[in-house]
């Protein structure tokens, strides 16, 4: 067997904000072959990849047969090839860190507090600070949706921008070759550490979430913080339901125990209009809006 199947299931295991969506089928691929089986044998439809499921809003309540979840956190091997970390995209970034760290392997401690996958990191070029996944890829392996072929991408400078990388949609990771340099493990253990307690003292832990809703903006040339511009428009706090704006930091969105994939949205939309009416700047999701 190379893959599980679960039928009329609910997703809310499968995403990080806990929606309790439902889905006709769910696949599980326990390794890459599986993966690769499971995308032929549901070419006739329209395929949801998930990871840990920690960047995305499901905005239904149903999925119905026309769709294939497919989620790969159990296509997980880590392997070390010629100074090289190769890796199934259904890895966790958490797993990833502690393994460059037992190995004394610079580089990986940013990723540490970063729920997700390799793969879902990938597609959004995921990182914190001055720090994303990127600069340590060598190589992506993937399949195309399009021709049903697999193939290898070698990244080039500019392949991976702020939270955004040249993957297509109708690109499936399947594996990466990662880097493996030396290092020094004291430093990074204390770097670890140190990242965790201070995203642990500012980001809402008390309640589900998927990560910064929307990317930094930009106007006129200048950044600005998206919490900072929520609090000058009183959205600190603000609920739509079970959906809020986080206290603790208005980044986030929450929910607070039975948020509906409306009950999301809604909020989503209401940010994004008061900071267009108030500041004319348009935000922009960081999370994947699975339609
Ligand atoms: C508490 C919290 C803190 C966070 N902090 C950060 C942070 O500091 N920095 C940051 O960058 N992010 C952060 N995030 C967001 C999230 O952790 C990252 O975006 C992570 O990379 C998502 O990985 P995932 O496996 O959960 O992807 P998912 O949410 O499962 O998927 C994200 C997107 O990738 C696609 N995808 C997933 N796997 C594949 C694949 N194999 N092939 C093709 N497409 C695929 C999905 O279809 C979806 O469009 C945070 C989230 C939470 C909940």
């Amino acid at each position: 067997m190379t893959y599980l199947t679960l039928t009329n299931t609910s997703l809310k295991r499968f995403n990080s904000l806990g929606l309790n969506s439902t889905a006709a089928t769910v696949y599980l691929p326990l390794e890459t072959q599986g993966l690769i089986e499971v995308l032929k044998l549901t070419a006739s439809k329209k395929r949801i990849l998930i990871g840990k499921g920690c960047n995305i809003l499901l905005s239904r309540d149903h999925y119905d047969e026309s769709y294939a979840f497919i989620v790969t956190t159990m296509a997980d091997d880590l392997q070390v090839h010629d100074h090289e970390l190769v890796v199934e995209t259904g890895l966790s970034l958490n797993r990833l860190a502690w393994f460059a760290q037992e190995q004394a392997l610079d580089g990986y401690a940013f990723l540490e507090d970063i729920p997700g996958t390799v793969g879902g990191a990938l597609i959004m070029n995921a990182g914190q600070f001055d720090e994303e996944i990127g600069p340590l890829v060598h190589w992506i392996e993937v399949f195309d949706l399009y021709d049903n072929t697999v193939h290898c991408i070698k990244p080039n400078p500019g392949f991976f921008t702020y939270r955004h990388s040249e993957l297509a949609s109708h690109q499936v990771v399947l594996r990466a070759g990662l880097k493996a340099v030396p290092g020094n493990e004291e430093k990074n253990l204390d770097k670890i550490l140190d990242i965790k307690k201070k995203r642990y003292l500012k980001q809402p832990r008390k309640y589900p979430n998927a990560g910064s809703v929307f990317k930094r903006p930009k106007k006129d040339g200048q950044e600005f913080y998206t919490w900072k511009l929520f609090d000058e428009v009183g959205l600190r706090g603000y609920r739509i339901g079970d959906a809020q704006v986080s206290e603790k930091h208005p980044g986030f969105i929450v929910n607070l125990g039975h948020a509906t994939p409306n009950e999301m949205t809604s909020l989503v939309k209401e940010c994004m209009d008061r900071v267009k009416h108030h500041f004319d700047i348009t935000l922009e999701l960081e999370w994947r809006v699975i339609d």
